[in-house]
C-alpha cells in the first residue's frame, strides 16, 4: 500500500488529489471494528474520524460470532484472554437447534470438521453408508465440536497434539457487543482515530457527481471528507437516506421481520454454544455470556403479534430478566450496492439477514477486508467498486441460501408460519442442493462460500432430510472395516471430551472477567 492516497473519481478525473479524510458514521460494532482495522492497516497520513451520537443508541444485540472473528482479533493484535475479560465473553463451539426439524428435535451445527476425511472420500460418505444401513449412530457422535457441547466442556486446541481430535476444536465467542465496541474504540483512538460525538442532521452532496461531501452536525459544525463509510445501522443514513441506493427485499425467503430482545441472569451451567429454539412463528436465541445471558425472539409479524412473541420469550427465559424487553423491526435483504459513489455501507446499513447462524459480525469483518483489498488508493475506480459489490452480493446470496435451508426443511405439523416456509419457492441453488443431497448424499461447496460441506450436512441432516445414497467409492472398503473406522473415531472423540475441563472451569482458570 503506498503511503499517499490520491483521489481520482471516474466522473471527475481531473480532480486528482491526495485522499486525506475518511469519515466513519456510526459507533456500533460495525463502526468501531472498521475504525480499529482501517487505522491499523492503512498508511498514516489518512485522517480517520468516527462520528457517533449518544442520543441514537446502537442496536444493542449481536453477541454470537463464528470462528473467523479470531482472525479479525489477530489482525488487531488483541490478546485473546484480555479480549475475553474485557467483553465478558464465553467460548462457542456451535449452535444447538431445538425443535427446528419438528417439535422435540435437537441437533448441533458444530464448527469445524466431522470425522477425518479419507483420500478416497469424505468422512461423512462412510458414515452415510453405515447410517443408511442402521449401523452407525447419529452424525453428532463424530465431531468434537458437537460432542463437547453436550457435556458443557471446552478447551482451546493444544498445539502439540496434531493427530488428536482435540486439535480439531474450532471455536468462536459470545461477547457483550457494547463492551466489544468500547474495547475497540480504545484501540482505534490509540491508533489515531478521532471521535466526534453528535447527531448528524444533514448530509451534503456534490451537485455534479452526487458524491457525499460533508456532514452537518446538530451543533452546526460541518465535517467534510473524501470518503465515507456508512455504519449508521438500519437507518442507512448515507447509503439510503442520502444516496437512495435501493434495497433488495428478501422477506419472501426469510419472512421474519421482528425481534424482541432481553438479557437475563446466567444459569448454573455455562454452555459453550448458542441455542436456537423454534417457536410457532420464529425462534428464540440464547447466548450465554460471563455476566448474563442474552435472549431474543425472532418472529414474523404476519403470523404473530409482538405481545404474543414477548410472552413466549419471557416464559422461556432460564433466568431473571435484567431489563425491559426491546422490540426491533427489520427487513431481511441487502442494499442494491454496498459501495455507491464515495460511500461504502458496512454493518446493518448494508443489509440484514436474521442472526440464525451468527453471520452479521462476520460480514462486517469480510466487508472491511474487502475494502482494504480494494481500497481506493488511486482514486475511485468503477472496476474496483463493481468488484467490491459483486463479491459482496455473492457472499450475501450464499449465506442467505444457507439460512433458507433451515426454514425450507421443516416438518412442523400445525403452524401456518412453518407451513409457509416449507411450501415457499426457494432460489434454484437451494433446491439443487436439496435434490443433490437427497438422491446420493452429494454436497458441493460453491466457490469461496462461507459454509463448508460439514455445515450444509449438519443442517440438512439435522432438519430431517435423508440421503438415498452415498459415494460409490466407499464400497472399496468392507463394511467391517468401515464400522471399525467409525467406532475408532467415535471412541477417540469421547475419550478426549472426557478429559476436557468444563467450559466454566476453563474460563475460571484462564480468562474470567473481574
Ligand atoms: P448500530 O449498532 O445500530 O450502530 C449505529 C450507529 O450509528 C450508532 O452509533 C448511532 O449513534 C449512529 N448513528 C445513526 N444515526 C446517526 C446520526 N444521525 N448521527 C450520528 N450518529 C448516528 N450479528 C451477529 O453476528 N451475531 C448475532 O448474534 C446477532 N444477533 C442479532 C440479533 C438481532 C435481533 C439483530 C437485529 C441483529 C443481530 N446481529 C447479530 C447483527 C449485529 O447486531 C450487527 O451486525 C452489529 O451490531 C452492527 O450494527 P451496526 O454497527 O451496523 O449498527
Amino acid at each position: 500500500m503506498q503511503s499517499e492516497l490520491t483521489l481520482n473519481t471516474d466522473a471527475n478525473a481531473q480532480n486528482t488529489r491526495a485522499l486525506k479524510d475518511l469519515i466513519i458514521v456510526g459507533g456500533g460494532t460495525a463502526g468501531w471494528m472498521t475504525a480499529a482495522a482501517l487505522s491499523r492497516c492503512l498508511p498514516q497520513g489518512l485522517r480517520i474520524r468516527l462520528v457517533e451520537s449518544d442520543q441514537i443508541s446502537t442496536i444493542g444485540v449481536g453477541e454470537a460470532t463464528i470462528p473467523s472473528i479470531r482472525a479479525f482479533n489477530q489482525l488487531l493484535n488483541l490478546d485473546e484472554d484480555e479480549f475475553i475479560r474485557q467483553t465478558q465473553a464465553t467460548f462457542k463451539l456451535g449452535i444447538e437447534f431445538v425443535n427446528w426439524g419438528k417439535p422435540g428435535d435437537s441437533y448441533i451445527h458444530g464448527f469445524g470438521q466431522i470425522g477425518r476425511d479419507q483420500v478416497v472420500a469424505k468422512f461423512y460418505q462412510y458414515w452415510l453408508k453405515m447410517y443408511q444401513a442402521g449401523k452407525a449412530p447419529d452424525l453428532e457422535a463424530f465431531s468434537i465440536n458437537t460432542v463437547a457441547p453436550r457435556h458443557a466442556k471446552f478447551m482451546r486446541p493444544p498445539k502439540d497434539m496434531p493427530n488428536s481430535p482435540l486439535s480439531d476444536i474450532s471455536y468462536a465467542f459470545h461477547f457483550d457487543a457494547g463492551l466489544y465496541a468500547r474495547y475497540l474504540r480504545g484501540i482505534a483512538e490509540r491508533q489515531g482515530v478521532l471521535r466526534t460525538e453528535g447527531r448528524i442532521v444533514e448530509v451534503q452532496t456534490n451537485a455534479q457527481n452526487g458524491h457525499i461531501t460533508a456532514l452537518r452536525m446538530e451543533s452546526d459544525d460541518l465535517i467534510s471528507a473524501d470518503f465515507f463509510i456508512d455504519c449508521s445501522g438500519l437507518s442507512g443514513l448515507l447509503i439510503e437516506k442520502t444516496l437512495q441506493t435501493g434495497y433488495e427485499d428478501w422477506s419472501h425467503y426469510l419472512p421474519a421481520d421482528s425481534a424482541i430482545a432481553v438479557p437475563c441472569t446466567s444459569s448454573e451451567t455455562l454452555l459453550p454454544y448458542t441455542r436456537s429454539t423454534a417457536h410457532q412463528a420464529g425462534w428464540q436465541w440464547r447466548i450465554p455470556l460471563q455476566h448474563r445471558t442474552g435472549n431474543g425472539h425472532v418472529f414474523c409479524s404476519k403470523f404473530m403479534s409482538a405481545d404474543e412473541a414477548q410472552a413466549i420469550l419471557m416464559r422461556n427465559l432460564d433466568g431473571e430478566a435484567l431489563a425491559e424487553p426491546r422490540l426491533i423491526r427489520f427487513t431481511t435483504g441487502k442494499r442494491k450496492r454496498a459501495w455507491n459513489k464515495n460511500c461504502v455501507a458496512i454493518g446493518l446499513s448494508g443489509g440484514f439477514m436474521e442472526p440464525l447462524e451468527s453471520t452479521s459480525i462476520h460480514m462486517i469483518q469480510t466487508a472491511i477486508m474487502r475494502l482494504l483489498s480494494l481500497f481506493p488508493d488511486r482514486g475511485f475506480s468503477q472496476v474496483d467498486i463493481d468488484t467490491y459489490n459483486a463479491q459482496n452480493d455473492e457472499e450475501y446470496q450464499r449465506i442467505r441460501d444457507f439460512l433458507i435451508m433451515h426454514y425450507k426443511l421443516n416438518q412442523h405439523p400445525d403452524s401456518a408460519f412453518w407451513r409457509y416456509c416449507r411450501e415457499m419457492e426457494v432460489p434454484k441453488e437451494v433446491q439443487h442442493r436439496i435434490d443433490l443431497y437427497r438422491s446420493h448424499g452429494r454436497i458441493f461447496r460453491l466457490g469461496e462460500e462461507l459454509f463448508a460441506e460439514a455445515s450444509w450436512l449438519q443442517v440438512m441432516h439435522g432438519q430431517g432430510l435423508r440421503a438415498n445414497g452415498y459415494h460409490p467409492l466407499v464400497d472399496q472398503r468392507s463394511e467391517e472395516d468401515i464400522a471399525y473406522f467409525l467406532s475408532q473415531v467415535e471412541k477417540t472423540i469421547q475419550k478426549c471430551v472426557d478429559v476436557m475441563p468444563t467450559h466454566a472451569e476453563f474460563i475460571a482458570a484462564t480468562c474470567a472477567a473481574e
